[in-house]
């Protein structure tokens, strides 16, 4: 028998089990360390359990949003109706048990497919032991939580640890009132009045989800809108959506100290306001798992936030070490991990290889109305890292969207002026999850807009405004002489 090439990987979560499943068909032996389940983070306590209880919340938006004018009768319907709690209530306790046992069924499900690979999965904490050997190898330790401990050695290590909450000293979670979201899920009712710190994707997509469910909800935001990262007219509609539903959204106020008083929060400004609520929901972004764990000792170099460096094909600095996910703070999303795994193995395994592409991911948040994007981006566009052209098109004057009673959102198209490829784009709408598929493919394989405004689209359907947009780009184009 010849020889086989021996992986392990430590993490579990998309980085590290997609890795794991590409490296056992391309023949390697391959070990997958895992501290807390496979799935990781991903499954356990982010996407999965979040856009879960997000399901829920959206049945609730698309009913208290369009009942009325609709024609849907509620029996007990007394007016005022504020908001859908008040029709439709919601059993938190029923929707987080779902949700807890989603994820596991689906921790569960990617273990078997693992196992079924071939791949040994190993309970515990890994960690790199000293530099590369002559031989090449590396050596992981592996902890099992009663202490006992398995050297491993390797051809190649894959580090795909991810990351967990950021706290804040003065902030602490305490599981009840004070909350991380990985916490959420262990509350049997509705908080009444929640406060949610930070207005990053995380905090926009639990504070608009608990606003659906019927809690009152404030959102803090340090900066001047919701979104900082996104699509600026994206983010407006969500802001102006939020605020519309109720929400109080405040801009320019920077969250210093959350204390629990009895039943209740306390979350002091820096500004020296103070904000009172039943429950607190901290979502001031994530640091990476990367202490502790022999990393620099073996030649890997970290950034300053204590990321792993790593090169488009997830090589780190030191020879045989690769790091995919969030660790490696390239791009905190699952598919991304997902990508950046397969890539590190079919480089080390010799197959064939395509460096990261980051200007072809498509991302989304799941708020209400969602935002999805791919490609490049307003922000680049402005400061001039790309010349395109742009059309926006608001879904209002789309007929499906007149006859399901939609009024926020809107699609928009980047592309090159003189080739009319499209380069990029964003969707608001319900669903925008979906509805930005066309567009990537069109950036994946530099369609035109002529291309996209010359496929049939169902009429009535959404994705008629994506056609709509290329149309109106490709007229622009034609009629500037392009
Ligand atoms: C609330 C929330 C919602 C999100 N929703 C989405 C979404 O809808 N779509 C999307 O694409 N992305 C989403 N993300 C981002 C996504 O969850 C991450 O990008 C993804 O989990 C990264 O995968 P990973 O493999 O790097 O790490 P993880 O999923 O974090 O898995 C890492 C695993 O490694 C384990 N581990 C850590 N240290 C060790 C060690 N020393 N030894 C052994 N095991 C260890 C951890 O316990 C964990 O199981 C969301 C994130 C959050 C916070």
């Amino acid at each position: 028998m010849g020889y086989v090439t021996r992986i392990v990987i430590i993490g579990g979560g998309p980085g590290g089990y997609e890795a794991a499943l590409v490296a056992a068909q391309l023949g390697a032996e391959v070990t997958v360390v895992d501290c807390d389940g496979l799935g990781g983070a991903s499954v356990l306590t982010d996407c999965v359990p979040s856009k879960t209880l997000i399901a829920t919340a959206e049945v609730m938006t698309t009913f208290d949003s369009s009942y009325e004018e609709l024609g849907i009768i509620v029996a007990d319907d007394t007016p005022p109706l504020a908001s859908s709690a008040r029709v439709v209530g919601v059993d938190l306790g029923k929707v987080n048990r779902r949700v807890k046992r989603l994820a596991l069924a689906q921790s569960h499900d990617i273990a078997a497919s693992v196992t079924r690979a071939g791949v040994r999965v190993m309970r515990g904490r890994g960690r790199l032991e000293g530099c590369q050997t002559a031989e090449g190898t590396r050596c992981v330790v592996v902890e099992a939580a009663d202490g006992t401990a398995e050297r491993l050695t390797a051809d190649a290590v894959l580090v795909a640890t991810g990351g967990r909450p950021r706290e804040l000293e003065d902030a602490l979670p305490d599981g009840e009132r004070i909350l991380n979201w990985t916490q959420v899920y262990d509350l049997d009712e509705l908080p009444a009045e929640l406060v949610v710190v930070g207005s990053g994707v995380t905090g926009a997509e639990f504070a608009g989800a608990y606003q659906a469910l019927g809690s009152h909800v404030t959102l803090v935001s340090s900066r001047d809108r919701v979104l900082p990262g996104e699509d600026p007219d994206a983010a407006a509609v969500l802001e102006d959506v939020f605020r519309r539903r109720g929400m109080n959204v405040m801009a320019r106020s920077r969250a210093q100290s959350v204390k629990r008083v009895g039943d209740r929060v306390e979350v002091a400004l820096a500004d020296g306001r103070m904000i009172s609520g039943t429950h607190c929901l901290m979502a001031v972004g994530a640091i990476p798992n990367s202490a502790g764990m022999g990393l620099e000792e073996a030649g890997v170099k970290l950034t300053e936030s204590g990321h792993i460096k790593t090169d488009r094909v997830s090589r780190t600095s030191a020879p045989g070490v690769y790091a995919a996910g969030d660790v490696t703070g390239v791009f905190a999303l699952a598919s991304v991990a997902a990508m950046q795994g397969r890539i590190a193995m079919y480089h080390f395994l010799g197959d064939a290889v395509g460096p990261l592409d980051l200007k072809t991911v498509s991302s989304n948040v799941f708020t209400d109305p969602e935002i999805a994007t791919v490609g490049y981006s307003q922000a680049d566009v402005d400061a001039g890292r790309i010349e395109a052209n742009a059309v926006k098109l608001p879904l209002l004057r789309n007929p499906r969207a007149k006859m399901q009673g939609i009024r926020d959102g809107f699609v928009k198209l980047f592309c090159r002026p003189g080739t009319g490829i499209v380069v990029g784009g964003v969707v608001v709408a319900p669903k925008a999850s979906e509805l930005i598929h066309p567009i990537s493919i069109a950036v994946d394989n530099n369609l035109t807009v002529e291309q996209i405004a010359n496929a049939f689209t169902v009429y009535p359907s959404l994705s008629g405004s994506v056609a709509e947009v290329a149309r109106q780009l490709h007229n622009r184009k034609t009629a500037q002489g392009g």
